[in-house]
């Protein structure tokens, strides 16, 4: 694997902007990288541009930091390794970071995988989509044609695939045998519950090929539990999240209607939320989260009581029916 920081755009971009102080936002797994950044950016000659860096997570593009840059008195947020998800007025340039992998044998490997079908819908995460073009021509050249997912809601390019984005992916599925995901398991399982297409994983990291089977079917089940016990709450607290990103649904929306069918609301925010801060409101029955609905989906097995998504709290409270959101998607 070769990272590739896309240094010399970062430069070009900051030579027009010329900022006067940054705040620099690193995903978790390259915020050691932190001394090649900084010493990139104080290289610029006649900027010198103050730096400084954001020790809190950055999961995605969700996760700007405007609270953080305006509280240190930056100019610009630089965010690496995730591409534009929202608008924001806090002036941000998005690095996106490519991955470099040779992925020719894992190519080959799949063609097993896909014999029986004709046409294959492609997704992948935002350090791979330098590669598109050489997959698509790949299957083509081997007799499997490739369509990318369409581009929807959060995904800032036709095929790019985020962690609480698949509608790019649903929109294509009729069209589609299957999907193959270029990127970990956090795709892959994201579009697995999304979609019934069968779903697999092309894994540059393990340099593995899985199909993900029939993870959709367990989720859903799980999530279904979920729903059922939260229904049997009667105290219960609405989880915000400050970052920008992580605003999935209206808690005034919640408020009323878990009012109506009963229950006792009280709302909370914070900056991340986990186990161990839900802990401490040892009361309550139950929770929804507003922030990344993959904490409630992925983690339920870290929280000792049911946590659900906006969508599934509209279940739980009679507004919206199982069945509609199950052939929705959870996600
Ligand atoms: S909300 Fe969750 S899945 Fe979506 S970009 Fe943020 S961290 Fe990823």
């Amino acid at each position: 694997m070769a990272l590739d920081f896309e240094l010399p755009k970062l430069i070009s971009e900051l030579e027009k902007i010329k900022p006067k102080k940054v705040l620099v936002q690193l995903p978790e797994g390259i915020k050691q990288k932190a001394f090649l950044v900084q010493q990139t950016i104080e290289s610029i000659p006649d900027l010198n541009i103050e730096v400084i860096f954001s020790g809190e997570t950055a999961w995605g593009g969700c996760a700007i930091a405007t609270v953080e840059a305006e509280s240190v008195g930056a100019d610009l947020i630089i965010h690496f390794g995730h591409a534009k998800f929202i608008d924001s007025k806090f002036p941000i340039l998005y690095i996106e970071i490519i991955d470099d992998f040779d992925i020719k044998q894992l190519l080959e490997e799949s063609l097993q995988y896909f014999k029986d079908y004709k046409k294959i819908g492609l997704s992948y995460s935002i350090q791979h989509k330098h590669e598109v073009e050489n997959i698509i021509e790949f299957y083509k050249e081997n007799g499997v044609e490739v369509i990318l997912s369409d581009k929807k809601g959060f995904a800032a390019y036709p095929g790019h695939v985020i962690g609480c984005e698949f509608g790019g992916l649903k929109t294509i599925s009729d069209d589609v045998d299957a999907f193959l995901v270029i990127g970990n398991n956090f795709h892959s399982m994201g579009a697995a519950i999304a979609v019934e297409k069968p779903v697999y994983l092309l894994d540059v990291y393990n340099n593995t090929i899985t199909p993900m089977g029939n993870v959709r079917d367990k989720i859903l089940k799980q999530r279904i539990m979920s729903i059922d016990k939260f229904k049997q709450a009667k105290k219960v607290a609405i989880i915000s999240e400050v970052k920008p990103g992580q605003k999935f649904g209206s808690s005034k929306f919640l408020i009323d209607k878990m009012k109506n069918a009963g229950k006792d609301v009280i709302t909370v925010t914070m900056s991340e939320f986990s186990p161990d801060k839900l802990m401490n409101f040892y009361d309550i029955d139950a929770f929804v989260e507003l922030a990344c609905p993959r904490i409630a989906i992925d983690d339920f097995a870290k929280y000792p009581k049911p946590i659900l998504t906006f969508k599934e709290c509209l279940v739980a409270v009679g507004e919206k029916s199982y069945e509609d959101f199950l052939s929705e998607g959870v996600i």
